[in-house]
């Protein structure tokens, strides 16, 4: 059974958050009225430039061709992440975490297998880098879109400078019929029954509607400052909380279709390429290092000592709200929770957020029951999420400072990252692990093995014995040849942008 969809939503909050609630609410329910409301004053977080391949589906399920918004946008397209320093293990200082691909799961196999004999002890090659397909296409510079006749899918994301994206996503959502409101909200009106009545604005306006999705960002003015609805903080978990960020000019050598993530003494910086210029962070933990030396570190590395080029300070609340959907109100984006963005997941949980609700709203309309469940869903996307990150930070093996020995020190981890932890130590299938406490869907068997190979969490290389007849050679030649075939069919990243009118 399918319930009718509220008559009138009000967002409010015009980041990428609420526009792209903006979009999916207009495009999957266009019976219903929908109004956007922006403060004149409270401007957009601003940052978040990487995404996961799942925004490739949001904008195919708008219609909206890459040619028609990655120009807008400075955007570039994505095929994974790279990890530099995360790891003193020699051989591991350095590796590619890949969007899954078809491609890939040809030669997963023979990684899962390699990886499984390496952590019992064998002297196999396990490092993530060899076998699959992203990686190469990043280091050859090439784009992750296959030319025509390529029988199999690639997955991908993008980066892209997030105030053009909201520009995009705004114009989209007007054409869909959608209202923007400029409004500075003051006041929210709860009824007895504890859902949300109306907001009110300083210009003097009341907007009343049935439901309200609160894109606020941090300051979550519907769903904790009205509602009272717990935050549950990760900061036991993550301990970065602050993030410094600068741009430097695109990098003339070519562009690679990749963010990098480099740990730094108190934190990780990321590189994220734009076709105009390259983002870059410094997310840090302001118990280990003060802002000014945060801005002295990520200047010297990006060689920026003596340049004017300014500095943006920011704070994250880490962690999410116990419910996202309370009453007649739905929490999308910041103000609902945020993992620090290692893994660039923000916008994925926009986007999971809007089309699950859609989804069990379709089904038991504002019934206890459906929302329950949805509830629950989200809250394990987000722990599950969470878990993955929490496991780089536990098992990094850099050892230089405080903070890295005290990450790796932590104990304050889920029974499931417990669970995994031990599976892997113990040599166990982790793919039965995996499939047991139901995670494949937040990461999937190749991420977690790729971050646990990638950063050598396997025996000292000095214990490990030669492989017995026991044990099955793969021949990474086969690999290396097959990826070398693959990658023949993508052609030059910059050139792939440069037709579409980018870069
Ligand atoms: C350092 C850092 C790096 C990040 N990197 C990534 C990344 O790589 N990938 C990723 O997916 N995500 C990333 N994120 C997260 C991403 O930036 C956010 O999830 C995304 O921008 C959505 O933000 P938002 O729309 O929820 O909030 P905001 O952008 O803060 O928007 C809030 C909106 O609410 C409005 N508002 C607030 N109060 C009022 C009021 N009283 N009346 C009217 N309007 C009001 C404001 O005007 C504004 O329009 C990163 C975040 C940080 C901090």
């Amino acid at each position: 059974m399918t319930a009718p969809p509220p008559l009138s939503i009000i967002i409010l909050g015009g980041g990428t958050a609420g526009w792209m609630a903006a979009n999916l609410f207009a495009h999957h329910w266009p019976q219903a009225s929908v109004t956007l409301v922006e403060s004149p004053e409270v401007g957009i977080i601003g940052v978040g430039e990487g995404s996961t391949p799942q925004l490739r589906a949001f904008f195919r399920a708008l219609g909206m061709a890459e040619a028609d918004w990655m120009p807008r946008c400075n955007a570039t397209y994505k095929a994974g992440i790279r990890f530099n320093r995360w790891s003193e293990v020699p051989g591991f200082g350095s590796y590619y975490h890949p969007f899954a691909t078809e491609v890939d799961f040809r030669t997963q196999p023979q990684f899962v297998y390699n990886c499984r004999a390496r952590r019992t002890g064998r002297d196999v090659p396990a490092h993530p880098d060899r076998f699959f397909l992203p990686r190469l296409l990043s280091d050859e510079r090439r784009s992750p879109v296959a030319g025509e006749g390529f029988p199999l899918d690639v997955g991908y994301g993008y980066h892209f400078d997030a105030h053009l994206v909201g520009q995009v996503l705004k114009d989209h959502a007007l054409t869909m019929g959608v209202t923007r409101l400029e409004r500075h909200v003051t006041d929210v009106e709860v009824g007895e029954g504890g859902d949300i009545a109306a907001l009110n604005t300083r210009e003097g306006e009341r907007i009343a509607g049935d439901l309200f999705i609160d894109c606020s960002g941090f300051r979550a003015t519907l769903m904790q400052e009205a509602l009272g609805e717990r935050f549950i903080s990760f900061a036991d978990n993550l301990f970065n909380d602050r993030a410094v960020a600068m741009p430097t000019p695109r990098d003339p050598a070519g562009i690679k279709p990749q963010t990098e993530a480099t740990a730094l003494s108190a934190g990780w910086r990321w590189s994220i390429p734009l076709t105009n210029r390259t983002g870059n962070g410094y997310v840090y933990s302001s118990r280990y290092i003060d802002k000014d030396a945060a801005e002295t570190e990520l200047r010297t590395e990006l060689g920026l000592l003596d340049s004017e080029v300014e500095a943006r300070h920011l704070s994250m609340k880490v962690g999410r709200v116990e419910r996202s959907w309370v009453g007649n109100c739905l929490a999308v984006g910041l103000s609902q929770g945020f993992i620090e963005p290692l893994e660039a997941t923000a916008l994925h949980i926009v986007q999971a957020t809007v089309e699950g609700f859609i989804g069990a709203f379709e089904g038991g309309g504002f019934s206890p029951e459906h929302r329950d469940a949805f509830n629950d869903r989200i809250a394990r996307r987000y722990d599950g999420i969470r878990d993955y990150i929490v496991c780089h930070y536990r098992v990094s093996r850099r050892t230089d400072t405080a903070y890295w020995r005290d990450n790796a020190a932590n104990d304050a981890l889920s029974d499931n990252l417990k669970t995994m932890m031990t599976a892997w130590f113990r040599g166990m299938d982790l793919d039965a692990v995996i499939a047991e406490l139901g995670i494949a869907g937040y990461y999937a068997s190749a991420s977690w093995h790729c971050l646990l190979a990638g950063y050598g969490v396997f025996p000292d290389a000095a214990r490990l014995v030669p492989p017995g007849d026991d044990v099955v050679r793969h021949d990474l030649g086969e690999v290396d040849e097959f990826l070398r075939r693959c990658a023949l069919n993508f052609g030059d990243h910059d050139a792939a942008l440069a037709a579409m009118g980018a870069g």
